[in-house]
């Protein structure tokens, strides 16, 4: 053999390749990157999805979901007769995290009907890459499973992730199991532990409750974009259908009850289970028993989710599901953490920064630590083991994501008053909900912040509805539901607006032609 001609590599497998003349070169190829992902949802799956798109035959993928079953030579997700409740929520992808995805993923994703455009530019939805999209996050967990399967070549493994006695060969770890992981608890000794002293009031954690009413839409999504930044009681994210958010104070959050044959049930209340319309009632399918506030005579609570819905046009006839959520943030202290000598550990998406969803950035934040790590990873991959240091620019990201996004969740839970003092959701609803009311005054104040919020977002968006449309949904509110809307406040889009943090794009149309572990010498 004409050792000028040979192609040296580091390590792995000898790789013997028909050379010009009829003579054989052997080749050393440099071993993959072993990767693990715990947790298979929207992050981990478009995390493994991204690296291999980036990274190709360099990198071995291995995704682990509790959520998934084997269905003949197929992975797919458990339904509810097999014990899970797909999420039905609509999210807003801001395009500089959307379009920063791969281009094969964009084009699954956003197909016609699985998208709608209802908000606005904005500085994360720079006009030179689109508007933000509506999408479903279980067409996401769908369609990014089956390019997992079927594009990627991703193994993926229908089972609860386990942590190993020993991380054998494992170059990289990537924890993304939602906001209570158990990856990251039982590697609290490296990550630390999540704190919840920054997001207390008065040495107690500040938690919301908020009711998720699941809805089909009559009036076009965009239109309803004023009606819902006009205040803060109520969000409706839509796809042509999608969820009407409200916020709770404590003592409506009580009358979050489900009724069994015997009393109440743990159900909605603690289990985040749905409700679903039944003879005029509202169901769990999994215990039976009844959303207490829709069958009550006496809840104080059942009229104000009826005023809600009729504030976007919707009907109590047009409800398909109830469920509720209790949203409260943690900081943690690092995200990127060296388990053994030779495997590092990631936490991303909810595992690693839970937000308050008002101002809808949690995927988006996922996402985008999803990139971050995916982009990393290729550069510093050199077929050898990794130093703390390849990850300096990841975890700098990490911690820009996290003071970004839980400094602006946080001034959304504190909703400070013109003069900067934090005055919480619950406080404004509670006095929203107290007399004296001025009917007449109510309804001027809330319309004329939608037409201040139809004129600033003209230029940024589709055509809105007419001024009449909305002084009709304005004026159909009963007056305790317009006091507590005008003392919520609009959204202070000054205080939470500003400078985004932009991460790589893992934009590319297919996987690098040229392995770059391997080394040509002649
Ligand atoms: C009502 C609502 C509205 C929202 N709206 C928006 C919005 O408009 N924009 C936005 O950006 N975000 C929004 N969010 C937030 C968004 O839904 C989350 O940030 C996102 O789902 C997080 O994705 P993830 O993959 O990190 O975690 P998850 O979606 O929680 O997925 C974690 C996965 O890990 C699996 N898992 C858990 N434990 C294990 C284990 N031990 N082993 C294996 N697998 C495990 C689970 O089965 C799950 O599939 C909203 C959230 C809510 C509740």
């Amino acid at each position: 053999m004409d050792e000028k001609t040979v192609l040296l590599g580091k390590v792995g497998p000898t790789v013997i390749l028909p050379r010009q003349g009829g003579q054989v070169v052997p080749l050393r190829q440099t071993a993959p990157l072993r990767v693990d992902v715990a947790g298979g949802g929207p992050v981990g799956l478009a995390f493994a999805c991204t690296l291999k798109s980036l990274l190709g035959d360099q990198v071995s993928v291995r995704v682990h979901d509790r959520r998934w079953m084997r269905r003949g030579n197929r992975v797919v997700w458990r339904g509810t007769a097999e014990g899970n409740n797909r999420r039905e929520q609509v999210v807003t992808l801001q395009s500089n995290v959307w379009a920063a995805l791969p281009s094969a993923v964009q084009q699954r994703l956003f197909v016609p009907g699985k998208f709608s455009e209802m908000w606005p530019l904005g500085p994360d939805s720079p006009e030179s890459k689109g508007r933000p999209r509506n999408i479903k996050i279980r067409w996401i967990e769908d369609a990014l499973l089956d390019m997992a399967q079927d594009t990627y070549g991703i193994e993926v493994i229908p089972e609860a992730y386990v942590r190993p006695d020993r991380w054998d060969g494992l170059h990289v770890l990537a924890i993304a199991d939602g906001a209570r992981s158990a990856t990251r608890d039982s590697l609290s000794a490296h990550f630390g532990t999540p704190s919840r002293e920054l997001f207390s009031v008065d040495g107690s954690p500040l938690d919301e409750r908020v009711l998720g009413i699941r809805v089909t839409a009559k009036v076009p999504d965009e239109h309803t974009v004023p009606l819902t930044v006009a205040q803060n009681r109520f969000l409706f994210n839509s796809l042509g259908g999608g969820f009407i958010n409200m916020r709770l104070t404590a003592e409506e959050a009580s009358e979050i009850v489900a009724l069994g044959e015997n009393g109440p049930v743990s159900c909605i209340g603690n289990t985040g289970c749905t409700m679903r319309p039944s003879g005029g009632r509202f169901v769990c399918d999994r215990h039976r028993a009844v959303f207490k506030p829709s069958v009550d005579k006496l809840s104080y609570l059942w009229p104000r989710i009826l005023d809600g819905l009729r504030f976007f046009g919707v009907g109590a006839a047009d409800v398909v599901g109830i469920t509720s959520f209790t949203l409260g943030m943690t900081q943690m202290s690092k995200f990127t953490a060296q388990l053994a000598p030779s495997t590092f550990g990631f936490l991303l998406g909810d595992a690693a920064n839970s937000l308050h969803f008002w101002p809808g950035r949690g995927l988006n934040t996922g996402l985008k630590s999803a990139l971050s790590l995916a982009v990393n990873l290729q550069k510093r991959w050199r077929g050898k083991a990794f130093r703390a240091a390849d990850f300096a620019a990841h975890e700098g990201t990490m911690q820009q994501l996290q003071y970004r996004e839980k400094s602006r969740a946080w001034t959304t839970m504190l909703m400070p008053d013109s003069e900067g003092v934090p005055r919480g959701i619950e406080d404004r609803i509670r006095e929203g909900l107290q007399g004296p009311f001025d009917r007449a005054s109510l309804v001027s104040t809330l319309f004329e912040r939608v037409l201040d919020i139809k004129k600033r977002l003209g230029g940024r968006m589709g055509t809105l509805a007419t001024d009449e449309w909305y002084y009709g949904r304005i004026n159909a509110m009963d007056v305790r539901t317009l006091k507590v809307m005008v003392e919520s406040s609009p959204w202070i889009t000054r205080e939470i607006g500003g400078e985004e943090v932009v991460v790589p794009s893992a934009e590319v149309s297919s996987p690098e032609p040229i392995r770059r572990g391997l080394s040509l010498v002649s």
